[in-house]
């Protein structure tokens, strides 16, 4: 009788609460006993116990009960012991990086650690990231959630990652005991992978869904990864639902992350999605006269002339990491050598560096270029025409994009007037086909890389 009870419950619980509720709260389940108008039911945790208590009791005890039960309340329990995993050898006695996100019930470690150095106070603010910051400001007071998930996006070395770890630390030192949780893309399926394989998801699925904050960097990486994907998707829902605060980084905006699910990517545009653009000089500056107070205290005698962090903000423009390291080399061999930090010191020891980020060329100047050499239009160019006066043009434009910048196809497609990026592709095919058979295109286009170059 108990057990028949129980399996119709479970049978109509699975038809309401959907399967993957089901198999997450409902299925773990055991139901012990059915006494005295008690119900006792069995919970493998306790963090289960209480997520089940708190928000599916009273469902299980309707079901029950219309499952000819005569409950009139449930006594949630947490099972006896399971096997606890076993910690890494000498975990005990080696000290340890600093972690973030406690230790769960089972003594594993769950997030990367924390880089020390990534706090607020070092980052520097400008136009260009002015937004970003605020945003994980706001996270970082830890107030009530205003907006979910937080996802900011940019390009490799803009500080996305110097930012999540800024309101780790951050929330860290206002409240010890909120558990943070700070991975990579790559870790949470790596994590996800080891836990279907050794069998132990509900431990996974519980840990990740009993953190108060998660952030996840680098998001792009589990695109085209179905099962990582739709475990995060399950992750992100139960912690919005909690309320619980969600921090996203990637390299590009969610709808350009390609091959990710429609709903995850709808849920991800669901919050406050900010970008950090490329620096501006101003910025370089700034980033690299607060790295140089830094480097003054630890290499006292060194003296830094005049112009030469102006000097490099303004020829080093890729990103804050090449500019931090060229900072670097540049106190290490001026310290080494014994010589004041001069232009000619600089260009001296940052010759590659310096050489590697010669001024790129824009997709603008490339249209405007294109269009010029083939007289055309520019607004044509990038416009919706197809004839082949245009459409060729606009596609040897679209190939020296490709070839001639860091950006991506969705990017090249935004910039010539919002086109898919199968449509770039498409031309940027075309153009090397034809390029092989066709003289004179070959040579057209060897003249624009060079009149480009230049
Ligand atoms: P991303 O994760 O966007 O690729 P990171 O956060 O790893 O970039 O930043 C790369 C490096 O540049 C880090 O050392 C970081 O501290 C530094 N950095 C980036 N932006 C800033 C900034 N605004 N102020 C100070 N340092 C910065
Ligand atoms: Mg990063």
């Amino acid at each position: 009788m108990t057990s028949d009870c129980w399996d119709k419950a479970r049978g109509e619980l699975f038809r309401v609460l959907g399967a993957n509720n089901f198999s997450c709260w409902i299925e773990p389940l055991t139901l012990q006993s059915l006494h005295e108008e008690t119900a006792t039911i069995e919970a493998p945790t306790r963090f289960m116990r209480d997520w089940v208590s708190r928000n599916y009791s009273d469902q299980i005890l309707r079901q029950l009960n219309a499952a000819g039960a005569h409950a009139a309340r449930i006594d949630l329990r947490v099972a006896e012991q399971r096997p606890v995993a076993a910690h890494a050898p000498g975990a005990a006695t080696e000290p340890k990086p600093r972690r973030n996100g406690r230790n769960g019930e089972n003594g594993e470690l769950l997030g990367a650690p924390l880089d020390g150095r990534f706090t607020f106070d070092s980052f520097v603010v400008g136009k260009p990231n002015e937004l970003a910051h605020a945003a994980a400001r706001r996270v970082a007071e830890g107030g009530p959630v205003t907006f979910n998930p937080l996802f900011l996006y940019g390009g490799v070395g803009l500080g996305k990652t110097h930012l999540m770890h800024a309101i780790a630390h951050e929330l860290n030192a206002r409240q010890p005991g909120l558990r943070v949780l700070y991975l990579s893309a790559e870790q949470f399926m790596y994590r996800f992978v080891l836990a279907l394989r050794e069998r132990q998801i509900m431990d996974f699925k519980e840990l990740f869904r009993s953190v108060d904050v998660l952030m996840v960097d680098d998001v792009q990486f589990i695109a085209g990864k179905d099962s990582t994907q739709e475990e995060f998707f399950h992750t992100f829902n139960a912690l919005v639902d909690q309320n619980k605060q969600i921090v996203i980084s990637a390299d590009r905006a969610p709808g350009e992350i390609k091959d990710l699910e429609e709903r995850i990517r709808s849920r991800l545009q669901c919050g406050l999605v900010v970008d950090l653009h490329p620096t501006d000089y101003e910025l370089r500056l700034g980033i690299l006269q607060s790295k140089a107070e830094t480097y003054r205290s630890q290499y006292p005698g060194l003296t830094l002339a005049h112009g030469v962090l102006e000097f490099l903000a303004h020829r080093i423009t890729t990103n804050v990491r090449v500019l931090e390291g060229a900072l670097t080399r540049l106190f290490a061999f001026a310290s080494l050598v014994g010589r004041e930090i001069t232009l000619d010191l600089a260009q001296e020891c940052l010759a590659d560096i310096l050489r590697a980020s010669d001024r790129k060329v824009s997709i603008e100047e490339i249209q405007r270029k294109v269009a010029e050499h083939y007289n055309v239009r520019l607004s044509d160019l990038i416009g919706p025409k197809r004839v082949r006066t245009i459409a060729r043009p606009r596609q040897i434009a679209m190939y020296l994009a490709k070839k001639m910048t860091t950006r991506s196809l969705p990017e090249i497609g935004r910039r010539f007037g919002g086109r898919d990026h199968t449509t770039i592709m498409h031309g940027i095919r075309k153009v090397e086909e034809l390029k092989a058979s066709d003289h004179q295109m070959a040579e057209d286009i060897d003249l624009l890389r060079r009149l480009l170059d230049a």
